[in-house]
């Protein structure tokens, strides 16, 4: 059974890492950090840690403490785009879990010129049955090829490479993502472009 957690589950598991000691935690400190920092019930804090367990993303240790299980994956709705996103590919935004596409587009110091203009060329490219490279540009074939060969770029190295502004670069890029060729990855504290199967 896939675990997707909730607004209020994904806080709660915020202060489960952040109560979270060598030898595990205690529901003490979870309660006490769930209450102040976001006025969670003590019940509600329960509930949830007995739903985690249930699914094994917490168990009980050696020494008899509670600990957070790395390897159960989980995934988080995105708060701004509602998809369902993997856990560890999840990035926390003024208090939001939001997934890496979302935090790259809230990241863009330039907007998409005219985001008009991506939606319209996502409808054309299904209309006219147009998959994977098909019907892109002679400069968006290059730099996908150039993302597929590198494995991940950062925005700036293509403007760069490509002799491009970054605004081009991001547009050239908003329809590779639309096309659902690429996405984005936060990597560090940079934001990197990779193949979307990747
Ligand atoms: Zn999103």
């Amino acid at each position: 059974m896939k675990l997707v957690l909730d607004e209020e589950e994904i806080l709660v598991l915020e202060c489960i890492k952040a109560a979270h000691v060598d030898c595990g935690f205690h529901i003490r400190d979870v309660i006490k950090r769930a209450k102040s920092g976001y006025g969670i019930s003590r019940s509600t804090v329960y509930e949830i840690v007995g739903y985690f367990e249930f699914h094994g993303l917490i168990k009980t240790n050696k020494s008899g403490c509670r600990e957070l299980d790395q390897n159960i994956p989980y995934f988080i709705t995105c708060q701004r785009c509602g998809k369902e996103t993997p856990g560890n590919e999840s990035v926390k935004e003024n208090g939001r879990a939001i997934c890496e596409d979302c935090y790259l587009e809230e990241h863009q110091k330039i907007k998409f010129a005219d985001p008009m203009a991506v939606r319209s060329m996502k409808l054309f490219r299904k209309q006219h049955g147009l998959v994977g490279t098909e019907g892109l540009t002679e400069l968006q074939k290059e730099i996908f090829d150039f993302i597929l060969e590198e494995g991940g770029v950062t925005p700036e190295k293509i403007s760069q490479l490509f002799g491009l502004t970054l605004q081009e670069t991001m547009n050239q890029l908003a329809i590779l993502r639309h096309c659902e060729l690429v996405k984005g990855r936060k990597l560090g504290d940079e934001i990197y472009v990779v193949p979307f199967d990747s």
